[in-house]
């Protein structure tokens, strides 16, 4: 008998520190700002969902004021998924890509465009972050909401994802680091390897980033 495995995706929101799933987290949001902070007069919000693009297991949920600019998500993006080196990135919405280099020949709309005009509810879009070692991320505007974000300011991250178990590929005791000659030269499934079992590994030592809370995990020099 077949049996349909249905994944959840355990997540906490950040207000409140309460457990949900991402299929829950936006009602559990919703909840909780309810109440704790109130619905606000004429205040309009986005509740957005950023995924890891085929890696549904890394997702956050972001409440974004309503008219801010696509590069306060940009930078939030950065902050707690992908920074590294200071690379390029864009949204692409509607078949239209807006750059954080929108002067350079690649071209593209700017990331200071607003989202007032731009987003509706239902809104599917996608993100790159780095042109090199690309990580790739999509999105989906979930809801339009009467709160505004914490402090005054344009974004705030409401809800992510629980880091995702990843086990050591010798002896099943949590993994902490990825054996990137393993991964990228030797094409190993299951690269993943605890602290003890690194160290005896045979690949170069040098060749190795921390496992990470980030769809950005194991690529270029992205350390969390
Ligand atoms: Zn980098
Ligand atoms: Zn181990
Ligand atoms: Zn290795």
């Amino acid at each position: 008998m077949l049996i349909m495995a249905q994944r959840t995706y355990p997540g906490h929101t950040h207000i409140g520190n309460i457990a949900t799933t991402k299929r829950k987290a936006k009602n559990e949001v919703i909840r909780q700002l309810t109440q704790e902070r109130g619905p606000a007069p004429d205040t309009e919000s986005w509740l957005i969902m950023f995924q890891g693009k085929g890696m549904p297991q890394y997702w956050i949920i972001l409440l974004v004021k309503k008219n801010t600019t696509l590069e306060a998500i940009d930078s939030i993006l950065r902050y707690i998924w992908l920074e590294c080196c200071g690379h390029l990135s864009a949204f692409t919405i509607y078949g239209e890509d807006y750059t954080s280099f929108p002067d350079d020949e690649l071209g593209g709309k700017s990331m200071k465009t607003r989202l007032g005009k731009l987003f509706s509810v239902g809104l599917e879009g996608e993100y790159i972050y780095d042109y090199g070692d690309s990580t790739y991320l999509t999105f989906k505007v979930i809801d339009l909401v009467p709160f505004n974000p914490k402090g005054d300011k344009n974004v705030e991250i409401v809800a992510q994802n629980d880091p995702p178990e990843i086990l050591c590929s010798v002896c099943g005791e949590p993994a902490t680091q990825i054996c990137l000659e393993c991964l990228y030269e030797n094409d190993v499934e299951e690269p993943f390897f605890c602290d003890a079992c690194f160290e005896e590994h045979e690949c170069d030592e040098e060749m190795s980033l921390p496992v990470v809370n980030s769809p950005r995990m194991g690529q270029c020099a992205y350390m969390g």
